[in-house]
């Protein structure tokens, strides 16, 4: 688990901004769900088999004795919390959420313990427009970040049926073959086979270049749908690839499956994955309800945002990481003029400008290299005798120009020269 200092967190923020307008501009709506969930929630939501709740979770009891987890995931919790408040009863709910996820994985580069994701879903969406729109939702956010290499790759895990009947002839295909999985795959085998279609066994992605394909088990009417969802995605000028063994490898997930992935990743180069999961609602408890959504990990999106910025230093991602310098620095000094600079500044930050006020006393010529240094664009200086005189000496930190004097009283005109 990491912690994020100041300098990294700039560029936080500014993603969550970003972010957050994003969501508001196509009528998203932000939930906020505890970070400690029933354990039990996630074995339903997630799914036994699947290498979250097997092997992942942080999972303990409670004083009451009760098991609780740290949610590994937003879906569950999502949809747990629209259940449990009727937000359906209201109609369609388009929700998005972000925060911290523990997984207890093996660290490496764009993998952790805790993590913190992005996500997005969309409640009781049914139509292969509405898997377009949350797509868009995805891709045009990482574009306007200044995210470039990008690639979209698209399947169609179809119908509960489809699923069923391609399962069968995936595990007799792979039976005949068991001999050349790894050991996981070999156990997926009877617990979740479609889940091996996402093995990161290099001989068993060979392996696999042979294995019959979801697509080739798809039933005429999921075919037309996943077309659907692909001609959406081209009249929206959005490129995609096809990936037959893209997999979210849970029951609840049907249809639409997709990942963006980015070149600037190395081995974790999946950004943001999502899909359909039209059974997963029922399955919590709800009516049965369609659904679409995706997650996008913040600190992989960290990661490419640092290489975007690196290789062009002028571009969006770069001038996402920009601190801001104080428009003005306060130097100070002596009894009267030490409370008349607090006030100051105090005064002008409630008009919204950043002010950063020297608060060591020292003498006037420190104070004014550490002005230098700041950044800022003026200096406010107050000695006693300014500070009696009910005035404050203003003078240009960069640019050229003359000092002036400005009464404190005038605080309008001063923000205006400041700000010129
Ligand atoms: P992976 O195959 O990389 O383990 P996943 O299928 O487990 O990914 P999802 O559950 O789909 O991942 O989560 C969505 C996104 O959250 C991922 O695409 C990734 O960007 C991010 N993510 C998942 N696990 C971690 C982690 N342990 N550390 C950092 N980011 C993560
Ligand atoms: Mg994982």
């Amino acid at each position: 688990m990491v912690d994020l200092l100041p300098d990294a967190l700039q560029r936080w923020q500014a993603v969550e901004s970003a972010a957050q307008e994003h969501f508001r501009c196509a009528g998203f709506a932000e939930i906020r769900t505890p970070m400690l969930e029933a354990t039990d929630l996630f074995c339903r939501g997630i799914g036994e088999a699947t290498d979250v709740v097997g092997k992942e979770m942080y999972s303990f009891n409670d004083r009451g004795d009760r098991s609780c987890t740290l949610r590994p995931e937003g879906t569950a919790s999502v949809v747990r919390a629209a259940l449990q408040h009727g937000l359906l009863s209201q109609g369609q709910q388009r929700l998005w959420y972000c925060g911290p996820m523990f997984r207890y994985e093996r660290p490496q580069a764009g993998r952790q313990r805790q993590f913190h994701q992005i996500g997005v879903e969309w409640l009781g969406a049914e139509s292969a427009r509405s898997d377009v729109e949350v797509i868009a939702l995805a891709w045009d956010l990482l574009a306007q970040l200044g995210v470039g290499g990008l690639a979209l790759e698209l399947n169609s895990l179809g119908s509960t049926e489809d699923r069923q009947a391609y399962r069968q002839a995936l595990v007799s295909w792979l039976e005949q073959r068991a001999d050349a999985l790894d050991d996981d795959s070999r156990q997926r085998l009877s617990s979740n086979p479609l889940r091996i279609l996402d093995s990161k066994n290099k001989q068993t992605q060979d392996l696999l270049e042979q294995a019959p394909t979801l697509a080739d088990a798809l039933s005429t009417e999921s075919r037309s749908r996943f077309e659907a969802v692909q001609s959406g995605l081209a009249s929206l000028g959005i490129p995609f690839q096809l990936n037959p063994r893209l997999v979210r490898g849970l029951d609840y997930y049907g249809h639409t499956a997709f990942e963006i992935t980015s070149d600037q990743l190395g081995a974790q180069a999946t950004v943001c994955g999502g899909g359909r999961y039209n059974g997963l609602i029922a399955e919590l408890g709800g009516a049965m309800t369609p659904a679409v959504g995706w997650a996008l990990g913040m600190e992989r999106l960290m990661l490419v945002l640092e290489a975007a910025a690196a290789a062009d230093p002028e571009g969006a991602a770069a001038r996402l990481a920009l601190v801001p310098a104080a428009q003005a620095y306060v130097v100070n000094r002596g009894d009267k003029a030490e409370l008349v600079a607090m006030a100051l500044a105090r005064s002008l930050r409630s008009k919204g400008l950043k002010v950063e006020l020297d608060g060591s006393g020292a003498a006037f010529g420190k104070q004014f290299r550490r002005a230098d240094r700041s950044g800022a664009g003026w200096a406010l200086v107050l000695g006693d005798e300014e500070a009696e005189r009910g005035e404050v000496r203003v003078k240009p930190l960069h640019e050229q120009g003359e000092e002036q004097s400005c009464s404190i009283q005038d605080l309008s005109g001063l923000i205006a020269l400041i700000s010129s």
